[in-house]
């Protein structure tokens, strides 16, 4: 990409705003995640434009409210709005009940359902048509994840031969798991037609190189370390790994300042004379929030001097409410908490504390930074940035990082986290008795260098690598 000329165009499904109304005053403002604060700077230079559903109903003053934002913060935002049956069947019917399952590897809780993907392929038409309408010669288009897979091809269709880039936040698994969708080759036909595909780990672009050579006729692949060049009609694509990070500067110095020094010590001054264990997750089953929970039960029992000596502290963030399955997950978690806490609390120690709410920024610093471990055990992930916050916010290098080998991020980590199958409960317990009596000078170690990693593989270094490499 010639970054001189053209603007940066980013289309992905939710707008990076918070719109919110308070006694009919409307107001909106940028979103606090790491893509948002990553790309706002390259789409300011660019003077670019981001497009997706903003998220809110009809009765706000949409227009308004954009051209504020405009005004405010140097670049622009175009909508595509979606109706409550939009969003019910391509958003959490097709994109959440079988797209987010399926490439998470668990098939179990995958729905497959004509009438939702036919929604998906809609919606994806109505976002390539918002991009066609605002593109012009030069510019760039960089559409985000598992909800827009079909844009490429529909602005190809349109007549949009401009670079189109895209990038999977969620992992894309094996040719055995990804065979399974009916509309596999229609996903995988669309995807080349980007110029650049982006993935979070050199596994994922694997599989997905492994799908497209056995699924798509006529397919030329050229590997090489850094990347895979496919052809397809003459036309070469560039498939990579990328993995997205934090803003680690940003975490580094909020975790130090003396609000969040003071709510680490109050957290801890509650807790006394015991390691706080922390996790922190969206309510997903993904996550492994159950499984973590047996795995404790399970360490506690083998290794009886861990009782009254830990707590394991849990957030889990109300995620998909609406949707069955999220509802018979925070069940199934009341009831396992319920348990332990009735089967191994005495006074003065409940082994499980368990919140279920999200936190403010400096709650959730505090939480890192008072944590001795932080227990991070998805059944699959595409990054997880949570165990990378921990490690930056853990500014008295004193934190234990236990994480699952199947999240990308353990491809960054690795060699200084304690490395976990989240499926073996026996493993995890003990990981969490080494964690909890590893002495102070190895986890010193550990953490500098993870924190070391975190720092130099940071988002702004991940956006910069992504539109480099086109
Ligand atoms: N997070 C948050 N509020 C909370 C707890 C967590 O905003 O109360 C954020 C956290 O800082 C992190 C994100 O949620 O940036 C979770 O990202 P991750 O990649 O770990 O998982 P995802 O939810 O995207 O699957």
């Amino acid at each position: 990409m010639n970054t001189d000329k053209g603007r940066l165009i980013v289309v992905s499904n939710r707008l990076p705003v918070v719109i919110s109304e308070n006694e009919g005053t409307w107001g909106i403002a940028p979103g606090s995640g790491g893509l948002v604060t990553a790309m706002a700077p390259v789409i300011k230079r660019h003077q670019g434009l981001w497009i997706g559903w903003p998220g809110c109903g009809e009765e706000a003053p949409i227009d308004e409210l954009i051209e504020k934002f405009t005004a405010e913060q140097g670049y622009g935002l175009a909508t595509v709005p979606l109706s409550e049956e939009e969003v019910t069947k391509y958003y959490e019917g097709f994109s959440n009940e079988t797209l987010w399952p399926l490439l998470h590897d668990l098939l179990g809780h995958c729905h497959f359902d004509k009438s939702n993907w036919e929604a998906y392929q809609k919606v994806n038409q109505r976002f390539a048509e918002m991009t066609a309408k605002h593109v012009s010669e030069g510019d760039f288009v960089w559409v985000q994840d598992y909800q827009l897979m079909l844009a490429g091809r529909n602005m190809r269709e349109l007549g949009v031969k401009n670079t189109l880039a895209f990038f999977l936040h969620i992992p894309f698994p094996s040719l055995d798991i990804f065979r399974r969708l009916p509309w596999r080759n229609e996903i995988l036909t669309a995807l080349l037609e980007f110029d650049m595909i982006g993935f979070q780990t050199l596994r994922d672009r694997r599989n997905f190189v492994s799908c497209v050579r056995e699924m798509v006729p006529g397919i030329e692949a050229d590997i090489r370390r850094r990347h895979t060049f496919l052809k397809k009609d003459e036309r070469w694509i560039k498939v990579g790994h990328f993995p997205i990070s934090i803003d680690f500067t940003a975490f580094n110095n909020e975790a130090r300042t003396q609000e969040v020094a003071d709510a680490a010590w109050y957290l801890h001054e509650k807790l006394e004379n015991q390691q706080l264990m922390l996790g922190v997750d969206r309510l997903d089953y993904t996550k492994g929030v159950p499984e973590r929970f047996l795995a404790f039960e399970r360490a506690l029992e083998k290794y009886p001097d861990l009782r009254r000596k830990i707590t394991l502290l849990q957030v889990v963030v109300p995620s998909r409410t609406r949707v069955h399955e999220y509802q018979v997950l925070k069940e199934e978690l009341d009831r396992i908490t319920g348990r332990i806490n009735a089967t191994f609390g005495e006074p003065g120690w409940v082994p499980i504390s368990y919140i279920f709410r999200s936190l403010d920024k400096v709650q959730l610093l505090a939480h890192y930074r008072a944590s001795e471990i932080a227990l991070i055990t998805p059944l699959r992930d595409g990054m997880n940035l949570v165990c990378k916050e921990y490690c930056a916010a853990s500014v008295d290098n004193n934190g234990v990082l236990i994480l699952s080998e199947f999240a990308g991020a353990a491809d960054q980590l690795s060699k200084w986290a304690l490395l976990v199958n989240p499926y073996d409960e026996e493993g995890t317990a003990d990981a969490i008795y080494q964690a909890f009596t590893m002495d102070q000078a190895e986890r010193r170690r550990r953490m500098r260098l993870m924190r070391a990693s975190t720092a130099r593989n940071n988002v702004h270094r991940w956006v910069e690598w992504f539109v480099e490499a086109l």
